[in-house]
C-alpha cells in the first residue's frame, strides 16, 4: 500500500485493475468467458447496493429471503429505490424461508430476482445457497447473493446454484483493507439485465462493466487500496485458496467455541449450519457487553456486540484475518479470566 499512487486512468492501474479482475474469478475457479468481476470503490454495502440496483430490471419484482439485518438492509435497498419487491422475513438466526418462498414463487409470477445473504453476520448463521439456488433455477429466476462476509472462506457453487451475481468486498475473508468491494456476475445477466437510465450514477454495475473491460474506470478508484487487496488475492493463493482458508478458520473458530463453552457461554446457534469466520454467543448474566468489551480491549482484543435486537443478549467473536493460533490462545485466556473473576 506504500507504493506510488498512481493516475486511475494510465495503464500501470489498468494493469492492477485487470490483475485484481482476473484473480476475483480464480478464487472460485470461474471462466472469464462465463463471468466477470466488477471492481467498485465503497465498502461491502456499494457492491451490494449495486448489484440489486444494476440487476433488478427495470419492470422486474424481487423478492428478499432475510433472516438477519443484512437480509433486511437488500430490502431497505429496494425501498429506497423504489425497486419492486417482496420479503420473507424471519426471525434472526432462523433458517430461511425456502418453503414459503417456493409457495411466493406459485402466486406472483412477477418476481424475476431472488436476493438472499450466505452468511448472515447477524447471528453467524450460513444460509442454504443450494436449496434456494435450485428453487430459482426451477422457477427461471435470478439468484443475487451478498456473500461479503463468505467470499473466500466458504463454499460457493456459482454454476450449480445458478448464482447470477454475488457481491463481497476486500475486507473480510479476502484479509484486504476496507474500501474496495465488488459484484461477480455472469456476464450474461450483466449484458442483458441493463437498467436504462440507471437508477444511481455511481454504482451503475453495467457502467464500470463496460469501462473496466476496456481497462478504464468511470470513477477514481482508491489506488492504495487496490494495491492492499492485489496483494491479499496473492497471498490468499499462496495459501491454497478458499479451502485452505476456511479450514485455518474452523481451527480458529473451533478454539474459541471450545474455550466459551469450557468458560460456561453458550452459543446462539446450536442447530443449523455455522459460518467458519464467526460465532455468536449469549452473554452472561454477570456482565455487561460493555463490561466484556473493554475489559477485552484493554487485553489488546476487540470484540463485537449483537446488532439491532438482538444487541442485548449476545455478542460475537470474529476469527477473519491475519491471526495466529497464539494469538486465539492469548484471546481464550484473557476470556476466561474475564468470566472467572466474576
Ligand atoms: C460486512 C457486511 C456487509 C457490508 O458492510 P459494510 O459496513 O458496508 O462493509 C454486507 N453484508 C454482510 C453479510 C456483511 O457481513
Amino acid at each position: 500500500m506504500l507504493k506510488p499512487d498512481i493516475c486511475h486512468r494510465e495503464t500501470e492501474f489498468a494493469q492492477l485493475q485487470n490483475v485484481i479482475r482476473k484473480e476475483l474469478l480464480d478464487v472460485y475457479g470461474l471462466s472469464q468467458n462465463s463471468y466477470a468481476a466488477v471492481a467498485l470503490t465503497g465498502s461491502g454495502t456499494a457492491s451490494v447496493e449495486a448489484m440489486i440496483t444494476s440487476l433488478v430490471p427495470i419492470n422486474g419484482k424481487l423478492l428478499v429471503l432475510a433472516n438477519g439485518v443484512y437480509g433486511e438492509r437488500i430490502k431497505k435497498i429496494a425501498e429506497n429505490y423504489n425497486i419492486a419487491h417482496s420479503v420473507i422475513k424471519k426471525e434472526w438466526g432462523e433458517e430461511l424461508g425456502v418453503v414459503e418462498a417456493e409457495q411466493f414463487l406459485q402466486k406472483d409470477n412477477k418476481i424475476t430476482t431472488v436476493a438472499v445473504v450466505h452468511h448472515e453476520t447477524t447471528t453467524g448463521r450460513l444460509n442454504d445457497l443450494s436449496s434456494v439456488g435450485t428453487l430459482c433455477q426451477d422457477y427461471g429466476k435470478a439468484l443475487l447473493v451478498d456473500a461479503v462476509s463468505s467470499f473466500g472462506a466458504e463454499e460457493i457453487r456459482f454454476d450449480r446454484w445458478g448464482i447470477s451475481a454475488c457481491a463481497a468486498s476486500s475486507n473480510k475473508c479476502l484479509h484486504g483493507v476496507a474500501g474496495a468491494s465488488f459484484v461477480l456476475a455472469s456476464r450474461s445477466s450483466l449484458e442483458s439485465q441493463h437498467v436504462e437510465p440507471a437508477r444511481s450514477v455511481y454504482l451503475d454495475l453495467s457502467e464500470y462493466y463496460r469501462q473496466q473491460e476496456k481497462g478504464a474506470s468511470p470513477f477514481t478508484h482508491a489506488v492504495q487500496v487496490f494495491y492492499g487487496l492485489a496483494e491479499a488475492l496473492a497471498e490468499f493463493k499462496e495459501i491454497g485458496g478458499w479451502t485452505a482458508r476456511k479450514r485455518e478458520y474452523e481451527n480458529r473458530a473451533s478454539m474459541i467455541r471450545q474455550n466459551a463453552q469450557q468458560t460456561g457461554i453458550s452459543q446462539y446457534l446450536t442447530t443449523g449450519a455455522l459460518a467458519c469466520s464467526l460465532t455468536s454467543f449469549y452473554l452472561p448474566k454477570s456482565i455487561s457487553y460493555n463490561e466484556l468489551h473493554d475489559n477485552l480491549r484493554r487485553a489488546g482484543f476487540v470484540i463485537y456486540a449483537g446488532q439491532g435486537k438482538i444487541s442485548k443478549k449476545i455478542f460475537r467473536i470474529a476469527n477473519m484475518g491475519a491471526i495466529t493460533k497464539e494469538d486465539i490462545e492469548r484471546f481464550n485466556f484473557a476470556l476466561r479470566g474475564i468470566l472467572c473473576k466474576q
